[in-house]
């Protein structure tokens, strides 16, 4: 597996089945079909290959502790993958019935989920235009299909800290743009600056935006800092959804995760523990720049940077190339903060059934 933070590494290979379901206008949705896994036909003339009406969605399954597969927050992908595909005028569908199918794919396919933990199977529901005209139009015609693949780690040997590079003059969303859905044009033009700073010794882009530089995400994750508060207390801070962020789900787990957490390691909802305590967080949803990034670390109070997605869960940060030179993040033993630590742990707890929560849902 790359040591890229991206969506998914499909690198290991799909599992043995697939969902499809396609739409037409005049029949409406095809009855659903899990069947083995195998190239797809499309007419050559299809929206997709011209217009980019494509989205997808990234979830996993896990394996909980009784062996039955689980997915995590899966109604928020369903959400998303809805609120994805009228952003570009495909056929609605209904998110319940297409979970109903998600979960059946899973349990079809249970076997492919390692039991080991840390590992899953990674779920990539993607929706495209099929309309088999050449018309600038939008498609009235559609084909969703679920594929799945299983998926290790994805810092098998502990937390490896990431580089940054952070550039204004790529950007990847912007005010009255698509970035806050998962279009698959959003990404595509990404790939070139992402070589670019690879060849350059960093693993992925920061996302600045407008002439004041605003930080937006990394790679593709949500980014988040830690900062000293002059109380002790500690400020979480991701930017707000403001259009231009992709809304993800780890995000929000990691922001309610910080509101519910006491400083009391014998509470329940404490991410303390007993070796490690955390001060109150105090999480939010707002803006800040580049310029911001090199003040902190000036004062000394930025403690802890990650991006934040379903690959990685919480990505460490160690450096930040900009403006020639590079911003240097505190080092930690364990190669992660102390937050960003118990955060991680309190996620993949719940993800693998270990830890009671409505986040997980069994797939029966
Ligand atoms: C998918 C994605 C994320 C993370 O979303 P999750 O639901 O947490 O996986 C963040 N940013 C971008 C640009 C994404 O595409």
């Amino acid at each position: 597996m790359s040591n890229n933070p991206t969506l998914m590494d499909i690198d290991s290979g799909s599992t043995d089945h697939m969902l499809i379901i396609e739409h037409d206008p005049e029949t409406g949705w095809s009855a659903p079909v899990i069947k083995p896994y195998s190239p797809l036909t499309l007419d050559p003339a299809s929206s997709v290959f011209h217009y980019a009406t494509a989205v997808f969605e990234g979830m996993k399954a896990f394996r909980g502790p009784d062996d039955k597969p689980i997915l995590f927050r899966p109604e928020m992908n369903m959400d998303r993958f809805a609120m994805s595909a009228e952003r570009i005028a495909l056929p609605p569908f209904n998110r319940d019935a297409l979970l109903t199918l998600i979960k059946q794919l899973v349990m079809v396919d249970e076997r492919w989920i390692p039991s080991r933990t840390g590992y899953s199977m990674y779920v990539r529901p993607v929706y495209i235009g099929t309309r088999p005209t050449v018309g600038v139009q939008a498609s009235t015609h559609g084909m969703i299909f679920v594929i799945m693949s299983p998926t290790g780690p994805y810092f098998p040997t502990g937390f490896k800290p990431i580089s940054l590079m952070a550039r204004h003059d790529f950007v990847r969303a912007w005010p009255g743009g698509t970035g806050e859905y998962k279009l698959a044009l959003n990404y595509a033009p990404t790939f070139k600056p992402q070589q670019e700073a690879a060849s350059k010794g960093y693993q992925q882009i920061l996302w600045l935006l407008g002439d004041e530089r605003r930080v937006t995400e990394v790679g593709q994750m949500n980014f988040f800092v830690v900062l000293k508060r002059s109380d002790g207390d500690i400020d979480l801070i991701t930017p707000a959804l403001d259009g231009t962020i992709l809304p993800g789900v780890t995000r929000d787990c990691i922001l309610s995760l910080a509101k519910t957490h006491v400083p009391d390691a014998s509470s329940p909802d404490s991410l303390s523990t007993s070796a490690r305590s955390i001060p109150r967080l105090h999480a939010e949803e707002r803006q800040y720049t580049i310029a911001d990034i090199v003040s902190w670390l000036e004062q000394g109070v930025l403690l802890e940077a990650f991006g934040a997605g379903t690959a990685a869960i919480i990505c460490p940060v160690s450096k930040i190339g900009w403006e020639g030179k590079d911003l240097i993040l505190p080092e930690y033993e364990e190669g992660v903060g102390p937050v960003s630590k118990a955060l991680w742990e309190r996620i993949v707890e719940i993800q693998e059934g270990r830890r009671e929560s409505e986040w997980s849902v069994k797939c029966e």
